[in-house]
C-alpha cells in the first residue's frame, strides 16, 4: 500500500511537471543585448523555457533530459519575413501551374516546410502561394506536418497584368480575368474586396506586389502598379480586420507609393532612392532585404532556357543590384528586417542571407538581432519569440561555431528545438 501511494506520487510529480530538458549551452546570445554570453543553461518545459540559469545546472529528476551544446553557440529559433513555402525553383516551373493540383502543392510544402524547419528557421512568414499555404499552417500548429510556425498571406494581390496576376503568360483562352476573389484589385472597391477574401480565406497578412517582378512573365520589372488610393484602400481595409501589409517592390515610385499607402515591410526595395530611404524611416518602414535571391536569379539566368525569354533581361539587370542597395539603406538607418525569398533559390537556404548582409557591412550580431528580435515584433510575436527567455516559446537553435565570429556556421545549424520538440541533434 504504501509502495503504490510512493508510486502514485511519483507519477503525480511527472504529470505535474512532465518531462524536463536541459540544455547546456557554451555560448548563447542575448539578441536584446546583442551580446554573446558563456556558459549557460536553458531549461525547457513542455513547449516553454522555463529559465535560463549561470552555468551548467543538473536536473533533479531522472526523467529529465540534459542535451550538451557546451562546445555550440546557442540562439533562439530563426526568422525568415519572405519565403514562399508552396514552391521551389526549376525550370520547369511555368509549366507546373498548370499541371500540378493542389495535393500535389501540397505535399511539395510539405517537404519545403521539414527542409526550412531542419535549417533552424522555426517561424516564416510566407508572402505568398494558393492556399495550400494556409491549409499547411493549421496542419502544423495543429501537430500533424512537422514545418516552423507560418505566418501566411495566402495570396498576393496584384492588379491586371500585375507581378501576381495569376494568368500572366497563359494563352488567352485560360487568361480569363480573375478578380478580388482570386486577388487581382483594379479600382479601391475591388482592394477592399480582396483583402477581406484574404481574411475570410485565413490570412495573416496581407502582400501587394506594388511593382513589376522580376519572375512574372510581364515585361518590365520596377513599373508602379498600384494608386496610392489603391493600397490606401488595402492598407486600411488590412487594418480593420487586424492584419498588415507587405509590398514587394523594386523600383523607387512603386516604393513611394506603398509607404504613403501605409504598408509595414518593402520586399525587396532593390532601386531604393535615399530619398525614399529618408521616406522609409519616416513612416518606420522595415526592409526586406532578399539579398539571396537577388544573387540567385541572376545565377540562374545565365542558365540557357532556365527562365522565359522575357525575364532573362529582368533577372541579369536587377538581381545584382539589391546586396549593393541593402549596404546604402542599412548605413542611412532604414529598419532592416531578416527576409529571404526562399522558392526563389532552395528551400533550406535562408542562411546564406546572413553572409550577404555581412559582406555589405551589417555586423553579424546585428544580422542575428533582425532574424530573431525585430522580425518577432514585425510579427507582433515579441513577448513569444526571439529571445531566450523564461516564460517564451522554446524555439533554440544551435552552431558550431560563434556566429559573431564566422557567420557561415549559419548555414549549418546543428541542433534544432521548436515548440519544446527537438528536431535536430
Ligand atoms: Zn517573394
Amino acid at each position: 500500500m504504501k509502495k503504490l501511494t510512493l508510486l502514485s506520487c511519483l507519477l503525480m510529480t511527472v504529470l505535474v511537471f512532465g518531462q524536463n530538458t536541459y540544455l547546456h549551452c557554451g555560448k548563447l546570445i542575448d539578441t536584446k543585448g546583442g551580446k554573446v554570453l558563456t556558459n549557460k543553461t536553458i531549461v525547457v518545459s513542455g513547449n516553454k523555457i522555463m529559465s535560463v540559469d549561470d552555468g551548467f545546472s543538473t536536473p533533479s529528476s531522472p526523467e529529465d533530459v540534459v542535451v550538451d551544446l557546451k562546445s555550440k553557440t546557442v540562439m533562439p529559433g530563426l526568422i525568415d519575413l519572405h519565403v514562399h513555402i508552396e514552391g521551389e525553383t526549376n525550370p520547369r516551373a511555368y509549366l507546373e501551374k498548370y499541371t500540378l493540383n493542389d495535393a500535389d502543392i501540397a505535399f511539395n510544402a510539405q517537404h519545403f516546410a521539414q527542409v526550412t524547419l531542419r535549417s533552424g528557421f522555426t517561424t516564416v512568414r510566407d508572402l505568398g502561394g494558393s492556399g495550400v499555404n494556409v491549409a499547411l499552417r493549421n496542419a502544423i500548429n495543429a501537430g500533424k506536418v512537422d514545418g516552423p510556425r507560418i505566418f501566411t498571406a495566402e495570396k498576393s494581390l496584384a492588379t491586371t497584368g500585375g507581378h501576381a496576376d495569376p494568368s500572366n503568360g497563359a494563352k488567352k483562352e485560360l487568361m480569363g480575368d480573375p478578380g478580388p476573389k482570386e486577388g487581382v484589385v483594379n479600382s479601391m472597391e475591388d482592394a477592399r474586396k480582396a483583402v477581406r477574401q484574404r481574411y475570410k480565406n485565413g490570412a495573416d497578412w496581407i502582400k501587394i506586389t506594388a511593382t513589376g517582378g522580376v519572375l512574372s512573365v510581364a515585361k518590365s520589372g520596377q513599373n508602379p502598379q498600384f494608386t496610392v488610393e489603391e493600397i490606401k484602400a488595402i492598407c486600411e481595409t488590412a487594418k480593420d480586420y487586424g492584419l498588415e501589409v507587405a509590398a514587394h517592390a523594386h523600383g523607387d515610385e512603386g516604393m513611394q507609393r506603398a509607404i504613403i499607402g501605409g504598408v509595414r515591410t518593402i520586399e525587396h526595395g532593390t532601386m531604393m532612392s535615399a530619398e525614399t530611404m529618408e521616406l522609409m524611416k519616416k513612416h518606420g518602414v522595415y526592409l526586406v532585404p532578399t539579398i539571396t535571391a537577388g544573387k540567385s536569379v541572376s545565377e540562374k539566368a545565365k542558365i540557357p532556357n532556365y527562365y522565359p525569354e522575357v525575364i532573362v533581361g529582368k533577372a541579369l539587370d536587377i538581381g545584382p543590384k539589391i546586396q549593393e542597395m541593402f549596404g546604402r539603406a542599412y548605413k542611412k538607418g532604414v529598419g532592416i528586417a531578416f527576409g529571404t525569398d526562399a522558392a526563389v533559390f532552395a528551400h533550406g537556404e535562408n542562411a546564406k542571407e546572413f553572409g550577404y548582409m555581412v559582406e555589405a557591412g551589417m555586423p553579424a550580431i546585428e544580422a542575428i538581432q533582425s532574424a530573431t528580435i525585430t522580425n518577432a515584433m514585425l510579427l507582433k510575436m515579441q513577448d513569444q519569440i526571439g529571445q531566450l527567455k523564461a516564460g517564451f516559446l522554446a524555439d533554440i537553435v544551435a552552431t558550431n561555431d560563434d556566429p559573431t565570429a564566422n557567420i557561415n556556421t549559419m548555414n549549418a545549424v546543428v541542433f534544432v528545438m521548436k515548440d519544446g520538440h527537438i528536431y535536430k541533434n
